[in-house]
């Protein structure tokens, strides 16, 4: 199997499971690229719809759990953003929008902000709210641009990367911005299997993909965009006292390192359209 970032040839890690719901459970390899450091779990989209349908973030009686958790975060991204976007925020599109909670957020901005979200439920529940939610990317009409387009924690779910990216490209305005979240765990799934020989399909939760600094960088940087950010520092979450240490921790280790060593589980990156074509 090729790399689906840098096209190097991928080795055969690990065998992990796979979640589906009413507790059907498969096991599925995973594929790593040394080259770029990426983890590809090696399942198809009907699999990938039918998890994201049944998910804990996708039910509607978490929703204020989710609420609670996040909405710090999503202000904290957008003052990120914020900064790099000048005045240039009249529009917005969220990518895997989930609940609909950083569009409401947005809208008190006075951002016009839409969402796709492909998991039916919530999709439906931020549409009985009032939102513009396409079902899917190809739904979006082709004369719609973005100053700003986000995809947190949605761009993992994705198996074709680079097709997305180019397709995010083409709606996004000039100069206009892409913001993502991505978790940052393939060291934690590289040390379980090396050092404590145990099976890695945890640490690298429900990801198709498991990016790095080096391949979400690469994604990007081939595909027409110039990163501007990367923010290993993710304030405004609310997490479990143990993993709340464990965020303080790899934060340190990264400040000490003077950032070369980047062990913190979540990376918030802002890149800019820095071309007219790809
Ligand atoms: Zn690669």
């Amino acid at each position: 199997m090729k790399c689906k970032i840098c096209g190097h040839a991928m080795i055969e890690y690990a065998q992990g499971t796979y979640y589906l719901e009413a507790g059907k459970l498969f096991s599925v390899p995973f594929y790593y690229c040394k080259n770029c450091n990426t983890f590809i779990r090696k399942v198809d989209m009907n699999s990938i719809f039918s998890h994201m349908n049944a998910a804990s973030y996708t039910a509607i009686k978490n929703e204020e759990k989710f609420y609670k958790a996040r909405i710090n975060f999503f202000k904290y991204i957008y003052s990120i953003v914020k900064k790099h976007a000048g005045s240039g925020m009249a529009n917005w599109l969220d990518f895997g929008s989930a609940y609909g909670h950083f569009i409401q957020f947005l809208s008190k901005e006075n951002i016009d902000t839409e969402g796709i979200e492909i998991a039916e439920q919530v999709r439906e529940y931020a549409r009985s709210k009032g939102q513009k939610i396409y079902e899917t990317i190809d739904a979006v009409p082709s004369d719609k641009k973005y100053d700003v387009i986000s995809l947190i924690d949605s761009l993992y779910c994705s198996d074709e990367p680079v097709a997305l990216v180019r397709k995010l490209f083409s709606m996004n305005k000039e100069n206009g911005l892409l913001v993502l979240r991505i978790t940052n765990r393939n060291w934690i799934a590289k040390f379980k299997k090396r050092i404590l020989k145990k099976e890695i399909n945890l640490a690298l939760g429900d990801a198709t993909i498991s990016y790095s600094k080096k391949s979400v960088t690469l994604l990007l940087e081939n595909n027409g965009y110039k990163i501007v950010e990367i923010k290993t520092l993710e304030k405004g979450k609310s997490l479990p006292v143990k993993t709340k240490l464990f965020y303080i921790i790899t934060t340190i280790l990264h400040f000490l390192s003077i950032g070369l060593i980047t062990l913190t589980p979540g990376l918030i990156i802002v890149a800019k359209k820095s071309s007219t074509e790809v």
